[in-house]
């Protein structure tokens, strides 16, 4: 067969970095900071509440195509109580597997082959698959690192808009650098995307993981924006279910029935019973987030310290669970040599940031680690960690 099997447009997508660096972390034992999923579950009641959906018979079968009307109810009101966002449940709402659906079925559905996305760089790393699924053309704006934390340069975000640009992709808070974006800076999206009429697909699935004073903005909710926007929001990362798959959209019912139109041709429907469960888990009291915010704040100072007293340095992050550091100080700039090292030499595991680039250059020095694990499991990686220099 002298023809490759796999297409042209996923060529240069082989095996994500996340199977690579997760064998090496079983191969060697060591603590997995590499992959982003909570080594604990969510709360109690909310998986209760999956195990009473199942056996009532609630969602055993294919629920409605757009998702049960107790979770797109749920997410509405979730929208209106937090940022005063009103969506009709039966054309503004539309639940997918995950948000990875939602970011898929948001790319098939919105940009035509030759369309230009603007996609914030690093980014995670289903964004560039998508847009190539979707026969678009990736255009990434780098953040860069000033003053300690990750900023967008508006300049740059301008100077990237041509005649062929769709969309903007925005991922705020941002995986991977843990910048929370400013309402300065989702201004100032918000105004370029209305001058040249761009639509905006944002996806929000940390939204609740936002420390010290930061505090998240959708950008739907800024002038001009509602009728342009697709937001996207996972029960994974807030309610600590990354197995679950319950994802969601919000947008005007034309964008949502486009966004539907690709949805019912991927999965068409999934993860039933827990729809049901995530309904309820969108109504937990407010002490809730709190808690889980207060969490992660402390696991984050526990692993950000640590790494600092190890060597790295660190962007201390506002938002995600994740950190992001920059190797240099410890001797080398080559994060993808480290990353393959660090399980011999120290016994953890993390993911270069290079590979969220297009840019392989500008990510080359940093390096990512998750601190959604128990704290002994962190404290046991940062006592590793120290003995690096
Ligand atoms: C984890 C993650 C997703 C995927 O969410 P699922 O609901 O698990 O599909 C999407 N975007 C970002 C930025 C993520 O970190």
């Amino acid at each position: 067969m002298t023809r490759p099997l796999l297409n042209r447009r996923l060529a240069e997508f082989g095996t994500t970095i996340f199977a690579e660096m997760s064998a090496l972390a079983a191969r060697t034992g060591s603590i997995n900071l590499g992959q982003g999923f909570p080594d604990t579950d969510g709360p109690e009641e909310v998986r209760e509440a999956a195990v009473r959906a199942l056996r009532d018979g609630h969602g055993n079968q294919y629920p409605p195509g757009p998702g049960v009307p107790e979770l797109r109810t749920a997410i509405a009101d979730h929208q209106r109580d937090r940022y005063g966002l009103e969506y009709d449940p039966d054309t503004e709402v539309l639940v997918t597997a995950g948000a990875t659906e939602a970011i898929a079925a948001s790319l098939l559905a919105l940009v035509e082959p030759g369309d230009e996305v603007i996609a914030l760089e690093p980014y995670y790393d289903s964004y560039a698959a998508c847009v190539a699924m979707a026969g678009g053309t990736r255009v990434p704006v780098t953040l860069r690192p000033h003053e300690g934390r990750y900023v967008l340069d508006l300049d740059e975000l301008r100077a990237a808009v041509t005649p062929r640009t769709r969309l903007i992709l925005l991922n705020t808070p941002h995986n991977p650098t843990g910048t929370v974006l400013t309402r300065a800076e989702l201004t100032a999206v918000a105004e370029l995307a209305v001058e040249r009429d761009l639509l905006v697909v944002t996806d929000e699935v940390y939204e609740h993981l936002v420390f010290d004073d930061a505090e998240h903005l959708p950008i739907a909710s800024l002038p001009g924006m509602r009728e342009r926007t697709v937001t996207i929001g996972s029960a994974g990362k807030t309610y600590s279910f990354t197995g679950w798959k319950v994802g969601w959209t919000t947008a005007s019912p034309a964008l949502t029935t486009a966004v539907r139109s690709a949805k019912q041709f991927l999965t068409y429907v999934s993860s039933g019973p827990f729809q049901y469960a995530v309904a309820e888990a969108l109504r937990l009291p407010d002490a809730y987030y709190a808690g889980l915010r207060a969490d992660l704040q402390a696991k984050r100072d526990l692993l950000g310290d640590g790494l600092a007293e190890a060597g790295f340095a660190v962007y201390r992050p506002r938002g995600t669970y994740f950190v992001t550091t920059d190797i240099r100080p410890l001797g080398t700039g080559d994060g993808f040599a480290f990353c393959r090292a660090l399980p011999e030499r120290a016994g953890v595991v993390a993911i270069p940031n290079a590979v969220f680039y297009d840019h392989r250059e500008a990510g080359a020095p940093f390096v990512r680690f998750a601190f959604c694990k128990r704290t002994e499991v962190l404290q046991e990686a940062v006592d590793r960690l120290k003995r690096l220099g």
